[in-house]
Formats: structure tokens, sequence, C-alpha cells
């Protein structure tokens, strides 16, 4: 049976403010878990994009004397580009002014409509400019919106509104029969509990009026409608238009932070029943990454630049501290400074050392050609520990818990550092009756490599390549996971003079 396809998201981003940290985590993610399974022959496909529509965009747009479309084209511009310099660019790249998309949400608009699901009403209600959204009273923090420390204005205005509560039992029944549909669990108890209280129906226009960058409803042009059509239907409108939505969409899993956890797991699995479409397969929420205690926010200031911390430290040694300074789904701090202590005292001196150690001693001893192997019950440990590194860290990405994995994985190098140690080819090699024995080590060393740059690739795609690079393997093989231990190197196999992968460095001052 072929594998089940993968069809990952992220969030469609907001272009109100450039690439920050939040945005780069997610994508990562989704990058970390499409190379994963690839490698394990599943067909995997990415989306990511932008959300070009709303009031802030409108008056962002107004401040910078351009017109919206002038505007939303060079932030969106800016993700396409971040994403491609990060290595981090999807498989497509949906934009919600993009003609196709406008197109697709009008016709599901147009369905529910004509089924009856969205009516016309008034609302009265308290709302925040900045977040461009009403709140209810008890959402309030000493009256104030908890995001911009301003009071709410009270506008009332008539509106068509979607029938969101007529779906809710059919939600609740949902989640509680699939355990697994939201993750961390934590976040699905969230849900359910919020499912226990009347969700109400949904606002979904705003009258041309007051906004006018969005898109029409097409059943009555005086409104466009407002966020939630328009930004969750991007999830669909790539794959429709690529004739790939009866495909894939059945298996879409949405990486999302967790301050969209609602609109995804209420708003949007209502919408898609009310559109007779199937549900997502799975919601994989994760925390904030915060600084100096405060919500990392492109409204609050503290912005982490992914290209900056590319340009100062490497992309990998970024991806690398990342991931395994974050347990998905919690919270966690960046800091530059722990970063830099992961890049030394991880990677420069972990799989960097080893790397340097092992091709150096192959290039002195041997002129870098790979020798026969002699298995004695300590190399047999050592494959061991490989073998447990791999079937650990499969594990643990398949439970998301990508820190657990690079955990693994360093068990693996550190029984190698100390297998360098115990077996002591530099002393050896001083005896020339040793020398096959050295030989042997080494193939056993240069056979640890191989297996960590398949087992790292995930997670630090170019070291891996490097490193591959390095053993003198060709590049198509990276992914052949079933390669046996012992059978990477033929006979007379050569590998490279060392490089250090991870050279070591400073925190550079503010
Ligand atoms: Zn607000």
């Amino acid at each position: 049976m072929p594998a089940e396809p993968l069809y990952l998201t992220t969030p469609i981003f907001y272009v109100n403010a450039e690439p920050h940290l939040g945005h780069t985590y997610t994508t990562l993610i989704a990058d970390v878990l499409a190379r994963f399974w690839r490698a394990r022959g599943r067909r995997v496909f990415r989306v990511t994009g932008t959300d070009e529509h709303g009031d802030k965009i409108a008056q962002a747009a107004a401040k910078a004397g351009v017109a919206p479309k002038e505007f939303v084209d060079r932030i969106s511009a800016t993700f396409r580009s971040t994403w491609e310099a990060t290595g981090l660019a999807c498989d497509a790249f949906v934009r919600t002014t993009d003609p196709h998309h406008v197109a697709f949400v009008q016709r599901i608009l147009a369905d529910i409509h004509a089924r009856g699901d969205i009516y016309f009403g008034s609302y009265r209600g308290l709302y925040c400019f900045g977040c461009e959204r009403f709140y209810q009273e008890r959402e309030l923090v000493d009256g104030r919106c908890p995001d911009h420390q301003v009071p709410p204005t009270e506008i009332a205005e008539e509106n068509y509104f979607f029938r969101m509560q007529a779906y809710q039992e059919r939600l609740r029944e949902h989640f509680e029969a699939h355990p697994d549909a939201i993750v961390p669990e934590g976040y699905r108890r969230e849900v359910l509990a919020l499912l226990r209280e009347p969700i109400g129906d949904l606002c979904i226009s705003r009258p041309k009026s007051r906004l006018t960058w969005g898109i029409t409803l097409p059943f009555d042009e005086r409104y466009v409608t407002y966020v939630w059509f328009d930004a969750l239907l991007s999830y669909v409108s790539p794959l429709e238009e690529r004739g790939l939505r009866a495909e894939l969409w059945p298996h879409a899993h949405h990486l999302i932070a967790k301050d969209i956890l609602k609109p995804h797991a209420i708003y949007w699995p209502t919408m898609l029943m009310a559109a007779g479409l199937p549900l997502y397969r799975r919601l994989l929420v994760h925390g904030y990454w915060q600084m100096d205690a405060g919500k990392m926010s492109k409204s609050l200031g503290n912005i982490v630049r992914p290209l900056e911390v590319k340009a100062r430290y490497g992309m990998d040694a970024f991806r690398y501290y990342l991931l395994r300074d974050m347990a998905f789904g919690q919270d966690a701090e960046f800091s530059e400074a722990a970063l830099v202590a992961r890049l030394n005292g991880d990677l420069a001196n972990g799989l960097g050392n080893l790397t340097s150690r092992v091709l150096a001693m192959q290039q002195r001893y041997f002129q870098g050609v790979v020798q026969p192997r002699a298995p004695e019950e300590r190399d047999d440990l050592l494959r061991a520990a490989f073998v447990t590194a791999r079937g650990e860290s499969d594990e643990h990405v398949k439970g998301l818990a990508f820190h657990r994995a690079l955990e693994s994985i360093a068990r693996a190098l550190d029984h190698a550092d100390r297998y360098v140690v115990e077996t002591a080819p530099f002393t050896l090699a001083k005896d020339p009756a040793k020398r096959a024995r050295v030989g042997a080590i080494l193939h056993e060393l240069c056979e640890a490599l191989r297996v960590a740059a398949q087992l790292v690739e995930p997670f630090l795609p170019e070291t891996a390549a490097r490193l591959w690079g390095l053993l003198g393997l060709p590049g198509e093989r990276l992914q052949d996971l079933d390669l046996a231990w012992g059978a990477a190197f033929a006979p007379g196999h050569t590998t490279a003079p060392p490089v250090a992968l991870f050279p070591r460095v400073e925190l550079v001052p503010e």
C-alpha cells in the first residue's frame, strides 16, 4: 500500500509586518516534517502564503503613500524571498489577492449562502481597530484590548453572519472521536472546553463604507467578506487551482501558533462542514517564542529577523537552536546567547569536532582511503548506538518532539566520541602491526558520520549535504535510509580532508 500523502500548511502570514521569528519557526517545522517524510517515502506538498486584505493593510498602504495592491505586492515578495533565502520555500505560495483565490472564495460563499447558512442581521459590539475584530466583554483585560491595551469602541452595523452554531454538536463529536486531530493534547482539551459553551454565529462581512480592501460578497456587492472565509480558504484554493484537492486535501496538516487556535479549531471546521468539504486531518499547535518575557509579536516590537540571524550564525545553527530549545507546543525564551551556546557547545564540539577528527585521521594515516572493516564487539556497540538513535529520533519526530529527536542523535554522537577515546586509533597508529585495526576503526567512524548525516538531514540540511560530500558519497544516496552499515564505502573509496563544519563563534554584541 502506498504511504499516505502529507499536505502541510503554515498559516498565510499577515503582510502588515515583515517576516519574524514566529513566522520562521512555523515554516521551519513544515520544512523539517517535509524532509523527514519525503525520505521515508511519503508524497509531501507544502503551502505557505500571505494574507493581504483588511483595514490594517489599507491603513499601512495609505501611510506608505502607495495603493494597497502595490503595498501587498512588496511585502508578499519579502516573505517569498525570505523563505527562498533561508531554504524554507514551500511548493506553493498562495496570496489572498490571487484572482484564482478570490474566485474560489466567492464560489464557496455563494454555495453556503444558497444553502441558507449565511444570513443578514444586525450586529453591535466592542471593536478593536488594532485587532480588526469585535471583542466579548469577558475577553477584555480591565476593559481594554489585551493586545493593544486600549479600550475598544462600541459600534453597530448590519452584516452577514455564518450559521456556525448549527455545526457545534457535530464538531464536538468529531474532536471527541479523533483524539489526534489537535496536538498537543492540551490544545484539544482547550477546544473541547470552548465547545461546551454556545459558540454563536460568526460575523463574516464588513460594509464597503468602512472597508473596501477585501473580496466582494458574491450575493451583495455593498459588502466585502471579512477575514475568515478569505484567509482560511487559502488552505484549499492552491490545491483547487492545481487539480490536487481530491488527492491532498483529506491529508491536510495545519501548523499554527496557539494564538490562532480558535479560528482553526472552531471557525474553520464548521466552515468546511457548511461547504461540504472534508475536515482537515490534524491541527499542530506550537507555543510562542518569548523575549523579555513578552509575546513575540509584530505589534510589540521585539523582532528577530531570520535573514540577519542566518547571516550571523548560519541557517543550520539557527534551525538547530529553534528545534532544540523549544518543546513543540510549549513556549520558549529566545536568546541569542543561548543560540551561540548551542552552536559552540552542541554543534562545534559535537558533530563538527567528531567530523574533523575522523577525517583528519583518515587523511593522515590512509590519505583518505577507507580501509576494510573487521568488526569487534565494541564496533557492534557503536553501530547499535546509531540504530537506537534512528529508532528513537523517528519516534520523536512522529510525536513532534524535535528537541528529543536531536537529543537521541546527540547520544549516538557522544557514544562515537567515547569510541574514539576507548579504541585510541591515534595511539595504535604508532604501531605498524596495528595498522589494519586503525583502518577498521576509522571505517566504523565513517559509517557513524554517514548515518549521522542522514539522521540530521531533516534538521540540518546544509550540514548533512556538506558532511555527505566530505565523506565522498553521491548526493542522491543521502535519502537512502535503507543503506546498510558497512555498505556505504566500497574498496578504494576516498574521504575528503577535514574542514570545520561549525566554526566556533563569539556572541556578536549589539
Ligand atoms: Zn486590539
